[in-house]
């Protein structure tokens, strides 16, 4: 096998251990085997980035915008092929892989055309005689540290905006999913993008950690656990680098009594339980007014029972496996943890066999919670969701706001009057009306507040707040 999967300075390189990567659909299945990056290489990366920066930055934008339409055009060419790979090593099934991917091709043609737009402004100054220029400027030399959920669309999700601005990038992809990493930098490869400019540098906590302590880059954009991405941050800070932080959730989906009845039901399957509940806007608490409490986990338990847990890449598959082992063996503690708070199990939490030995878990929907349970504070990131019953919609805000996390927040209601208070008061970064937590466009800004985010948030034009900074110039007329 070619372990030579460390993309640095424009050239693959071998590192140092090895490192299999197992499709979770089927454990016999090696996707591939990948190298680690050593220390000593994440610096290799980082100065070839740095080396690349003025290189890139004597490019003409018509060729800077070139280059990320062709790689955007490559991976919407290859997205059948892509997303196969995606679904093999991640596990959400294969038309979600491919939906993925689609939208990594739409975020590089999206920022192929922000490289044309960006603008800054003139104007006069409080003195006589003078002008005043505000202008972007890249900000150098970006580390970016992405999760295994979205093995493709979150690294462009990064990648392109930083690029687009004038930046160079070390990557530093989940260890759990390299494979559609590699495959984003071979499309990159060929897309006249000059040597250095993108580096990918493959490993767990410890290349993550070299990149984050480095005091040579200039900023760490990273999307994980919040744990994990505080402790990022910390070292980024100390070393004055800027910080943009993309992390967990435990969203709350408000279903009152008026909610048009199938499509709550549908927000709140769709939100909680496809790509195995894998997802940071998970609809994870589902918070019901009595008058419709009942009938609605009746229905919702009764969609749950129904949906096919598969194999990734068999036709009709509706939920794939959970990632790994030990995601599986955290899902099943909270389904444990749930009963012993005295939650009612009213579907699924057991593991699954198939023809295939996978992490197969079928989804667990719990009723009779109370928001202080721990089922309802801390985020499981699996097929694990829990109805908590409320009184009215008044209590039911107050129960969504009650939470450390602050990212997609939605409600199921008929009544305008409501829709419009939730959309104002509720503490995330987004808000959705009769739809899923989950599921966004990719023009348009993206995160969240409280413990959920940190930083200028990403996607859309939004994005050159974190990838650029400002420059003043005074310039006294002639
Ligand atoms: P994680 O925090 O365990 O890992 C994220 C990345 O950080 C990985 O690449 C990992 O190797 C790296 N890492 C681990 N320890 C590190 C360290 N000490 N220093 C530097 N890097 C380190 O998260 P995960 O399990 O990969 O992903 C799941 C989490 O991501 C969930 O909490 C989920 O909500 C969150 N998430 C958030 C968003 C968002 O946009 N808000 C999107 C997807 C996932």
């Amino acid at each position: 096998m070619n372990v030579q999967r460390n993309f640095i300075g424009g050239a693959w390189v071998e590192g140092s251990g090895a490192l299999r990567n197992v499709n979770p659909s089927d454990i016999s299945d090696v996707v591939d085997e990948f190298s680690l990056a050593t220390p000593a290489q994440v610096a290799e990366a980082i100065a070839a980035a740095r080396a690349a920066l003025p290189v890139w930055g004597a490019m003409t934008l018509q060729a800077r915008s070139e280059a990320l339409d062709a790689v955007g055009t490559a991976i919407l060419t290859r997205r059948e092929a892509l997303g196969r790979l995606l679904s093999r090593e991640e596990g959400k099934p294969l038309p979600d892989g491919i939906g993925e991917v689609t939208r990594a091709g739409q975020l590089f043609k999206f920022y192929a055309g922000e490289v044309l737009r960006l603008a800054g402004e003139r104007l006069p100054s409080i003195r006589a005689g003078v002008e005043v220029e505000v202008m972007p400027e890249p900000v150098g030399v970006i580390g970016l540290i992405t999760p295994w959920n979205y093995p493709s669309s979150v690294p462009a999700n990064k990648i392109a905006p930083a690029i687009a601005y004038g930046n160079a990038v070390v990557l530093k992809p989940s260890e759990l999913v390299p494979a559609s990493a590699v495959a984003l930098f071979e499309i990159m490869e060929q897309a006249g993008l000059p040597a250095g400019l993108v580096n990918l540098v493959i490993g767990g906590a410890e290349v993550g950690e070299a990149l984050a302590t480095s005091p040579e880059i200039n900023g760490i954009s990273f999307t994980g656990s919040t744990v994990t991405g505080r402790k990022v941050a910390a070292h980024a800070v100390a070393n004055g680098a800027r910080v943009q932080l993309e992390l967990g959730g435990k969203n709350p989906l408000v279903v009152l009594d008026d909610a048009p009845f199938d499509v709550a039901v549908e927000c709140a399957v769709n939100g909680a339980f496809y790509q195995t509940g894998q997802r940071c806007t998970a609809s994870s608490r589902l918070i019901v007014t009595e008058g419709v409490h009942d009938r609605f986990v009746e229905a919702v338990a009764e969609r749950v029972r129904s949906l096919k847990v598969g194999h990734a890449l068999e036709a009709g598959t509706q939920v794939g496996p959970v990632i790994d082992e030990r995601q599986l063996a955290k899902d099943m503690s909270y389904v444990d943890i749930a009963r012993g708070e005295g939650a009612r199990l009213v579907a699924g939490g057991e593991r699954l066999n198939r023809d295939t030995e996978g992490f197969y878990l079928s989804p667990a929907l719990f009723a009779d919670t109370h928001r202080d349970m721990r089922i309802n504070r801390e985020e499981v990131f699996g097929p694990v969701a829990s109805v908590i019953r409320v009184k009215d919609y008044e209590e039911a805000l107050e129960v969504a706001n009650d939470t450390t996390y602050g990212l997609s927040a939605g409600i199921c209601t008929t009544t305008m009057k409501y829709a419009h208070h939730f959309r104002r008061h509720v503490k995330a970064g987004m808000t959705m009306l009769n739809l899923p937590t989950a599921g966004v466009d990719y023009h348009v800004p993206f995160g969240g507040t409280k413990a959920s985010g940190y930083g200028p948030k990403e996607q859309g034009r939004v994005a050159r707040d974190f990838f650029t900074q400002t420059k003043t110039s005074y310039l006294l007329e002639d």
